[in-house]
């Protein structure tokens, strides 16, 4: 099989270039203008972005255990339908993703389905307890690219210490969801004006900020690589800017709710704005913007956290924590980003895609001649209203139905092959 893109604005590492992209098989071949290459599949870009696939390092399949949620099938469609060529899973599944037969099992069952490839998380610690490690060595064998006890924090310093150290040996990842339970104390909103306003129990900026402070100095004590979860405040922005600064080996990743929404979504009590961590105040949104433009913040993720309608359709204080994320994650950050001159396209490419390939170590995220053929094209002039019940995902649970957007995923190309993605009129 081959295929051409042709007349498109390819995003090549910093910069764009109109250019022509052949593949043949799996693999780039060729990048350059008029291109003369007979190709089995030809797609016209002409006034369209040809980006590299995008890559989410931490969403939830739910499967095993919660597929009325979502399972690995429509997960890695959905992830397609919003451009994700690639997609790192949470291990906090039921039960947890802990030992390499459910690695080997989550694999197993993206390679049947074939849709978005799915990079298995494993487990920190056993049933994510927090009490004993996980078999890491053996994850890591089976295809698990990193660690996380996403969903709850690793308590406990003393196995966080333990745990960065024996991910220094295998040369993997430990990812932080770095959040003080007992400082979080069962909120549900974040604490200030409209927690008091709303009634809902507020949960402080610091049960985030004390979690982050902490695994970036027991990385930095150790000299080991730490990636931390879902940022969401200022403070936790400047801790990770300083980190960096004296040489630590964090990376960090915000999600596409934390620089388009404020807390002032919970006045309505919608609970699809229940998110952990909880959205923030302005100041924080204008901070992580700031940390996504001067390079603190490594890369934006999803968080995609499907759950059932029945689940969302209680009073606020019951319903789970989350937001349906694949199928709004570029057309927020494009409108937000790019439509607003805060960063080029090029720039929010590295963070969907060059940068989160590189965190994870699965290869990829650019558009390069010997590169893997995984390739989004992009409708940067289409706006549209977010409607959620047409999402692939079955977690129709997003904060952003409703909301008017504009840049939509056009084509997707996985290992070469153009793979269908619902074109739902929305
Ligand atoms: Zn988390």
């Amino acid at each position: 099989m081959s295929l051409l893109i042709k007349n498109g604005m390819v995003v090549c590492g910093d910069e764009t270039v109109d250019a022509d992209v052949y593949a043949e098989g799996s693999k780039i071949v060729k990048i350059g203008a008029n291109l003369d290459c007979a190709a089995d599949n030809v797609i016209d870009a002409s006034g369209k972005i040809v980006m590299p696939g995008f890559v989410d390092m931490h969403c939830h399949l739910r499967e095993p255990g919660q597929e009325y949620k979502e399972d690995i099938a429509s997960g890695s469609a959905a992830a397609l339908r919003g451009g994700f060529t690639s997609v790192a899973c949470m291990p906090n599944t039921v039960p947890p993703i802990d030992n390499a037969a459910l690695v080997k099992y989550v694999l197993t069952r993206a390679a049947e389905v074939d849709r978005a490839k799915v990079y298995p998380i494993g487990c920190i610690t056993k049933h994510q307890q927090g009490k004993e490690i996980a078999e890491m060595g053996f994850m890591k064998e089976n295809g698990a690219v990193a660690f996380s006890d996403d969903g709850r924090p690793v308590e406990n310093a003393n196995i966080m210490r333990l745990a960065l150290e024996y991910a220094s040996g295998l040369k993997t990842l430990i990812i932080s969801h770095s959040e003080d339970k007992q400082l979080a104390a069962d909120g549900v909103v974040n604490e200030g004006l409209n927690s008091t306003v709303s009634g809902l129990k507020g949960i402080t900026r610091a049960a985030e900020e004390c979690m982050v402070s902490r695994d970036v100095i027991l990385a930095e004590t150790l000299g080991a690589r730490i990636h931390i979860a879902h940022v969401s405040t200022r403070g936790s922005v400047e801790i990770i800017r300083q980190a960096k600064a004296r040489g630590v080996a964090v990376t960090c990743e915000t999600c596409p709710h934390y620089f388009s929404a404020t807390d002032d979504e919970i006045l309505n009590y919608n609970t699809n704005s229940k998110i952990n961590p909880p959205l923030r105040l302005q100041s924080d949104v204008e901070a992580i913007i700031e940390g996504l433009r001067d390079g603190t913040i490594d890369a934006i993720a999803t968080d995609h956290a499907p759950h059932h309608a029945d689940e969302k359709n209680l009073e606020f204080n019951l319903a789970p924590f989350g937001t349906s994320g694949f199928e709004t994650a570029f057309s927020l950050a494009y409108t937000n980003l790019v439509e607003t001159d805060i960063i080029d396209i090029a720039a929010l490419s590295k963070l969907m895609s060059a940068n989160p390939a590189k965190i994870l170590g699965i290869g990829s995220g650019e558009i390069k001649e010997g590169e893997r053929a995984d390739i989004v094209v992009i409708d940067p002039e289409k706006s549209y209203t977010v409607d959620s019940s047409k999402f692939v995902s079955k977690g129709k649970n997003s904060l952003f139905n409703g909301w008017k957007l504009k840049g939509a995923v056009e084509y997707v190309i996985v290992d070469g092959m153009q793979k269908e993605i619902k074109n739902y009129d929305r």
